[in-house]
């Protein structure tokens, strides 16, 4: 009984204090009254801009970008409010990394590949040629180093790189003439970014790198002979098909592209870690439904291209895979350069693919072909 009175007198205490708080608030707002605690203040709420290498509302990359805010914006409660930008709205594509490094953006998102030019061994970071697919490199950057390394590699830059977004493997692009022999890549001036760039001018054609959105009038206009993009959800967004006689396969150049996100280090580190830790949770949750998104689509979207608008489908001949794969082995080695970092990248990643590659064989590999 006299716990149940003491307990009772306490809660009047509590609700006292209470009430006298809150009338003291609402009549002497801001004045200091020792014993009673303070309302709440109102948390802080960030704004930021998140800029992408991709067409505004590009289905897959673009729509990742789009997922990412939102679920931040809820996530946090409205105190992360994320705007997104397309390409080209704010800084062009190719500006991504040097607008969120200078701190002109706070986040954005795209694919290491593209800053190959500041970087060699940026590539690795997003897909080599006959490398690691989407649950491989999963793998490695959280389980294996290689987030470790990728963020070290953009630590000078003062930009913090997350996996976020995956496309799984990729279709080897849209031709107008069919690639029966290496011969035929002689000349064939392609839009393929990347180490696969590489591959391509060494077995004689010539790589151009240019962003999603000016790619359909590339080809179109005979800029450019052929293209990858990425696959048929994304293909079919941008029109291709209409560009593109011969669709072939497989994306022997990009696996399992890693899309990221990017965020300038200044910003990140001056966010509470509850945000902080929304960030890197947002971004592995998009970097999961990205690559789910992919897969489902484009389904769908095959069947359109191949049931509406006549696609041909071609895989790409034994041969020309056999060539390629020796001159990727070549290429990759060459792009991780001389620097010591590099090294450790180049050595890590392929450490990782040599005891992956066993054990998909085993898993993966074995059970699709039972299947
Ligand atoms: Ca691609």
């Amino acid at each position: 009984m006299e716990a149940n009175a003491a307990g009772r007198r306490r809660r009047a205490g509590w609700l006292a204090a209470l009430l006298i708080g809150l009338l003291g608030c609402v009549d002497t707002p801001g004045k200091s009254d020792p014993g009673i605690e303070p309302a709440a203040v109102p948390a802080k709420v960030y704004q930021w801009k998140i800029i992408t290498t991709w067409p505004k509302f590009l289905p897959g990359a673009g729509m990742s970008a789009e997922n990412l805010a939102d679920r931040l914006r809820v996530m946090s409660d409205g105190r992360l409010d994320i705007r997104v930008y397309g390409a080209g709205e704010l800084v062009g594509a190719f500006e991504v990394f040097d607008s969120v490094s200078s701190g002109t953006a706070e986040m954005g998102h795209g694919a290491a590949y593209y800053w190959r030019g500041k970087m060699p061994v940026a590539p690795l970071f997003t897909a080599i040629p006959f490398g690691m697919t989407a649950q491989e490199v999963n793998a490695w950057l959280r389980y294996g180093g290689g987030l470790a390394l990728w963020r070290e590699l953009y630590a000078p830059f003062d930009v913090v790189p997350f996996a976020a977004g995956n496309t799984g493997v990729q279709m080897a692009g849209w031709f107008n003439k069919e690639i029966n022999a290496l011969e035929d890549l002689a000349g064939l001036k392609m839009r393929i970014p990347g180490l696969g760039g590489e591959v391509l001018e060494r077995s004689g054609g010539v790589p151009v790198t240019i962003p999603g959105g000016e790619v359909f009038t590339a080809l179109q206009t005979g800029v450019i002979d052929a293209t990858e993009w990425v696959g048929p959800y994304n293909d079919l967004a941008l029109g291709l098909y209409s560009a593109g006689r011969y669709y072939y396969y497989p994306g022997w150049h990009e696996p399992g592209a890693v899309l990221e996100l990017i965020v300038n280090r200044q910003a990140y580190e001056a966010l509470p870690a509850d945000l902080q830790e929304m960030v890197a949770t947002a971004a592995q949750a998009i970097n999961d439904d990205t690559l789910a998104d992919y897969t489902a689509r484009s389904v769908a979207a095959l069947e359109t291209l191949e049931r509406e608008h006549g696609t041909l489908l071609r895989p790409l001949p034994a041969e020309v895979i056999g060539k390629l794969r020796e001159t990727s082995l070549q290429v990759v080695a060459d792009a991780a350069g001389e620097d010591e970092l590099s090294r450790r990248i180049y050595d890590s990643y392929t450490g990782f693919l040599q005891g992956v590659r066993r054990y998909t064989e085993l898993t993966e590999q074995a059970y699709l072909e039972a299947r």
